[in-house]
């Protein structure tokens, strides 16, 4: 599946398709294959590249940048997000290209977080909604993991986790002496064994930078050759500037501006949004109308705002040893122990403790941050590089409504307004933060590291298209239908209401997964009527691409 033909079916512009979808990234490819199968026309334009794995990645850390969306952006805020290479994807597969690909499930109490901790604001849907997406998804990407996950809803895994690299033996020791439970070995979703035409992981580290190997996940591999192959057509390097309204207030298509620069317009039934928490809000805002003059969808007033991040310190530690800890998939153990609120603790909500594994560059980056080091004190960390191991804090940053995604002045290369992002640590946050990171550190110490130093630092940005019940609050409902425009759909991060301190990507997908089964469900009523089915749609676990269902030993679920 890795080395896909492009040619595929086209459709012409004027053509009017069923769904256009803007971005082809984690979620979009996931909803773009199911659709495609399902039978429906259906067009992805993307604003990055179709990568071709053998002939545009290279497994080296300066070479990958081009796979991160550098444009530029605005950010401002007390606290301001550091953007580029930390967040969005550009080209097919999007973010799903350069994640590390831990996979862990939301758990229970995140879909909850209001009526159980009186913080940030309850999904409109429940754990068990999504968990017959997960169980899917973690067959489709697939995740390799223990046979036992205890947190949350406990589950285990159908393909078996991975050996540790020293960052997680490190992480392992720290957590055994010090009494807290860890996973080793995922979940992650990285093959452990060969799997239809991919190769098992050969743990040389380069996955940030893209798997030229194909063991790693992302869309690009698993979901959107299937897609091609059932009829859909991408259109690479296409920049999505405006979705247009019609006079019978339902959306028509979408502008967008070719590789060569020029303005088209592809006409559709319906429109759905992914291009990530950044970008979706970016082009509903710029696609303002008359009727919806604060942007596109958003009579609520919310679209932009509740942006979150995560917190992502990094801490490094310095060992007699040698740790060599590129010599491993950065994700490969984690714990949750400190993950749910703890009235001990004088914060709500909590946080993990994964691995990280930074190749040299960003170790380089990572001592000017935490020690200063420059110069001749550049050059002798570096040199001292194998043995350093570097652990993450993943902790839950709450959705605050001054925390946004505008348009700014300046202006891209296409005229369409630059996103400005404003970002602020709240009470709750820093608390937060500054346990986890100490917690961190204890772990660091614990494992025997003679030197803890420490980057603050930020990860997978989600929010600002909010899902929710009452329209007044939110951009969309627990389907991703905005609730002004019943053609119009969001499916990406960005409709997450709260975040956990697990990554987002598995939830992403399996909302994607979710979203098609309800499209698939409404049928044509989509796009004729206005009327909406909140009813929840049956699993269709026939659209998942061949040999994956089913596969794998089964485990407790
Ligand atoms: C270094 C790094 C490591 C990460 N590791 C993990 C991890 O281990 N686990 C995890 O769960 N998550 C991880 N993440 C986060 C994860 O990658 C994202 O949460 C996920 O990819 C977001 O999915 P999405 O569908 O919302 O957006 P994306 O996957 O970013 O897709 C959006 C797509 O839309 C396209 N697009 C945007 N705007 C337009 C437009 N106007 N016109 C056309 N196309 C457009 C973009 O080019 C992109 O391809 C990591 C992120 C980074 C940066
Ligand atoms: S370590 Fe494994 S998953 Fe990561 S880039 Fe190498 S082969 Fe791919």
């Amino acid at each position: 599946m890795q080395h896909v033909d492009v040619r595929m079916r086209r459709y012409r512009t004027d053509e009017e398709v069923d769904y256009c979808i803007v971005g082809v990234g984690a979620a979009g490819g996931v909803l773009i294959q199911r659709l495609a199968r399902a039978g429906f026309k259906v067009v992805g334009l993307e604003a990055g590249p179709f990568w071709d794995t053998e002939r545009d990645w290279v497994s080296d850390e300066a070479g990958s940048h081009k796979l991160y969306w550098t444009e530029p952006r605005v950010i401002g805020g007390r606290d301001p997000l550091a953007l580029g290479a930390n967040n969005s994807g550009r080209g097919v597969g999007g973010g799903s290209v350069h994640w590390a690909a831990f996979t862990p499930r939301f758990h229970p109490s995140d879909f909850r977080v209001h009526s159980e901790d009186g913080v940030g604001v309850d999904w409109p849907m429940s754990y068990d909604e999504l968990k017959p997406y997960y169980e899917l998804l973690e067959l489709e990407m697939p995740v390799a993991g223990p046979a036992y996950f205890p947190w949350g809803h406990p589950h285990g895994y159908a393909y078996g986790p991975h050996p540790m690299g020293g960052v997680g033996d490190i992480l392992i020791k720290g957590c055994t002496k010090l009494g807290i439970r860890v996973s080793a070995g995922g979940p992650v979703a990285i093959l452990s064994g060969s799997h239809g035409d991919r190769p098992h992981c050969i743990y040389r580290g380069f996955c940030i930078q893209g798997c030229k190997v194909g063991a790693k996940q992302s869309t690009l591999i698993s979901h959107v050759p299937d897609a091609i192959k059932n009829g859909a057509e991408i259109r690479d390097n296409c920049m999505v500037a405006r979705v247009n309204l019609g006079k019978n207030g339902r959306v028509t298509g979408v502008t967008y501006f070719d590789p060569a620069g020029r303005e088209c317009e592809q006409k559709s039934k319906a429109v759905i949004v992914c291009g990530y928490a950044i970008e979706t809000p970016r082009l509903l805002l710029n696609s303002a109308c008359p009727g919806f003059e604060k942007g596109l969808a958003n009579s609520s007033g919310t679209l932009g705002h509740y942006l979150m991040a995560q917190a992502g310190n990094v801490i490094l530690g310095r060992f007699d040893e040698l740790v060599r800890m590129y010599k491993a998939p950065p994700a490969h153990a984690l714990t949750e122990e400190f993950y749910e609120t703890d009235s001990k603790r004088d914060f709500a909500r909590g946080f993990a403790i994964q691995t990280v594994g930074p190749l040299p560059i960003s170790f380089a980056k990572q001592m000017m941050v935490a020690k200063g080091a420059w110069g001749w004190g550049m050059r002798k960390v570096m040199m001292d590089y194998n043995h350093w191991a570097a652990l993450g804090l993943l902790g839950e940053i709450l959705p605050w409504h001054d925390n946004r995604v505008e348009l700014s002045e300046e202006k891209d290369k296409h005229g369409i307004p630059v996103a400005k992002v404003t970002f602020n640590l709240h009470d709750n946050d820093k608390k937060l933060i500054e346990y986890g990171k100490n917690k961190v550190m204890e772990v660091m110490w614990a494992a025997g590291a003679e030197e803890v130093v420490q980057e603050p630092r930020y990860a997978h940005l989600v929010g600002a298209s909010r899902m929710g019940s009452d329209p007044s609050k939110s951009v969309v409902d627990k389907f991703g239908r905005t609730h002004d425009i019943s053609n119009l759909f969001v499916c990406d991060g960005s409709i997450l209401p709260t975040q956990g301190s697990a990554n987002p990507g598995l939830t992403i997908q399996a909302l994607a997964a979710r979203t098609a089964d309800y499209l698939i469900s409404q049928g044509d009523d989509v796009f004729t009527s206005s009327s909406r089915s909140m009813e929840r749609p049956p699993v269709r676990k026939n659209l998942s691409p061949p040999g994956t269902w089913g596969k794998g030993v089964p485990r407790l679920t």
